[in-house]
């Protein structure tokens, strides 16, 4: 009896031990270094890190210190860095103008308060010419939705408000609304500027916020390859509350489009009475920045050539407009929060006994803010080959400012990916679970789109909260009044053991991804394969 207790006491340690692992007891993060890392990144020392500027390459410096520190290996182009190249695009207001016509008289439009110039145009060209409603403004093939037909639109200047009918799926909404998708399709259709209205369903911060910022120099890469809007004339945003002027005469109303667009209704598509007259005046400048990479190599001799990417944007708004009199935007979560998880991620699976099979690529990019430049250029012109990079895990705002008891995540249903982050995190107790706001486009509006247009699969990941929760509010009272603003820096609430608990889940899904026998792969039924041709 004795033995047999012992034996008993014995099985019931072991299980308990599993049942410990599988609860995750074992904890690699205390969410102290997290923090620490962004104290640095955060600090208003760098300048809110812009592109191009100082105060980034001064994170990057330190970034580049924590990596060789912590024993990783440079795998960018030059030590750990990948430089790339931009061209600056700022507007000249004094030199610009924006103006409805109607019988030959003209109405200024306001630059800030009426409408935002866009930089995308030919700069300095004068555009004159008739407008046309255009609903969404989208073409999507798989739907045979195509708010074009039937409209002559050679010459003239498209207006369209930002959303899709009921009917399409997240996944095409998003792909279609994006600039390339757009300008593609109005192109074809000879159409000579497009002028955007943000629908006021879905405007994360308030136009008082977005124009504060209007003269600050937006930038492309600067190879012409990517060049998503050759032949552009105009590109003009509209302030929600001045578009009534555009529809004035039409026999519709803003307010009704309005309306339809909140409830994802079909729009009807007419002329406007008035035609636009407009003229934008850009100062370019050629801008130099970097991305880095760091490598972590797998031990598999099949497998090691293949690398699994954590990727996270380093760079942030920079210097900007004064609100409260701090003009520093110190983009705290978005997205040194996210550095601060890859510095975590690597420094511990490198000190880690396990071995990985696949290599690791850790990829800070530049240029997100600017319009996810920095990971299309590295997407685009990998450092290891572009086939061997099996997926991408990117981390951008994972806003860690409530408890950590349910994950969002973005294309949960799109990938092989979804379940293994599935599984890692249901190991921790952690639910998971899809974009709860799928119109706010978050699957395609960070990085890890980039990687997707190449084909590789990916995810993307933030602390979830429940429809109708306190956490649902905090959230939105966060993008209200921290997101894209200075107070999104080191004075904010955040909650460390939420931050602990992502990091658990992101270092575990890196090692399953990593130690796979296969690489992941699209769902047969998923919009993003196509990218893959697989
Ligand atoms: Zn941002």
């Amino acid at each position: 009896m004795a033995n047999r207790k012992v034996s008993v006491a014995v099985t019931i340690l072991i299980l308990a031990s599993g049942a410990m692992a599988q609860q995750g007891a074992q904890n690699h993060f205390d969410g102290k270094t997290w923090w620490d890392y962004i104290k640095v990144l955060a600090d208003d020392n760098m300048e809110g890190r812009e592109t191009g500027s100082d105060g980034l390459r001064r994170a990057e410096a330190y970034v580049v210190e924590q990596l060789k520190k912590n024993g990783l290996e440079p795998a960018g182009s030059d030590g750990f860095y990948q430089p790339v190249r931009f061209e600056s695009r700022q507007i000249v207001e004094k030199d610009s103008s924006a103006a409805l016509v109607r019988d030959a008289k003209t109405e200024t439009l306001a630059l800030g308060d009426d409408v935002l110039m866009g930089t995308r145009g030919v700069p300095g060209l004068e555009v004159n010419g008739p407008m046309v409603f255009v609903g969404y403004g989208l073409k999507i093939p798989e739907q045979n939705y195509d708010d074009l037909a039937g409209l002559d639109l050679k010459g003239k200047v498209v207006v369209y408000i930002a959303g899709s009918t009921e009917e399409t799926p997240a996944a095409l909404s998003a792909h279609y609304q994006s600039i390339a998708e757009r300008w593609k399709v109005y192109r074809a259709a000879g159409v000579s500027g497009m002028i955007s209205i943000p629908n006021p369903a879905s405007m994360d911060i308030p136009w008082s916020r977005i124009t504060a910022n209007r003269t600050r120099p937006n930038m492309v890469l600067a190879d012409p390859k990517f060049n998503d809007t050759e032949g552009l004339k105009l590109s003009l945003t509209v302030n929600p509350a001045s578009a009534e002027k555009f529809f004035a005469g039409s026999g519709h109303t803003f307010a009704e489009i309005a309306a339809f667009a909140k409830d994802r209704k079909t729009l009807p598509r007419f002329p406007l009475a008035v035609s636009v007259q407009a003229k934008a005046a850009i100062e370019t400048k050629p801008i130099e920045s970097a991305n880095l990479i760091a490598k972590l190599p797998g031990s598999d001799p099949a497998l090691k050539d293949e690398y699994v990417v954590l990727s996270a944007h380093i760079d942030h708004l920079g210097i900007g407009a004064p609100i409260n009199g701090d003009s520093i935007y110190n983009g705290a979560m978005d997205n040194a929060s996210g550095d601060a998880v890859l510095l975590d991620v690597a420094a511990s699976l490198k000190k880690s006994p396990e071995k990985l099979r696949r290599s690791l690529l850790f990829v800070f990019v530049t240029g997100e803010e600017k319009g996810l430049l920095g990971s299309r250029y590295f997407a685009t012109n990998p450092t290891v080959p572009a086939k061997s990079m099996v997926a991408d895990i990117n981390i951008d705002m994972f806003l860690p400012i409530y408890p950590l008891k349910v994950l969002t995540v973005y294309g949960l249903q799109e990938s092989d990916l979804g379940e293994m982050a599935t599984q890692v995190a249901q190991a921790r107790g952690i639910r998971v679970q899809p974009d709860p706001e799928p119109l706010r486009n978050a699957f395609v509006r960070s990085d890890q789109y980039s990687f997707i247009r190449t084909g590789v699969p990916a995810l993307a990941m933030k602390v979830g909260f429940d429809p109708g929760s306190l956490e649902q509010q905090k959230f939105k009272d966060w993008l209200t009044n921290r997101y894209h603003a200075p107070s999104d820096d080191l004075n904010q609430p955040v909650d460390l053991s939420a931050a602990a608990g992502y990091e658990e889940v992101m270092r575990g899904l890196m090692i399953a991804v990593a130690n796979d026998p296969q690489r992941p792969r699209w769902k047969q039924d998923s919009f993003f394969r196509r990218y893959a041709g697989d």
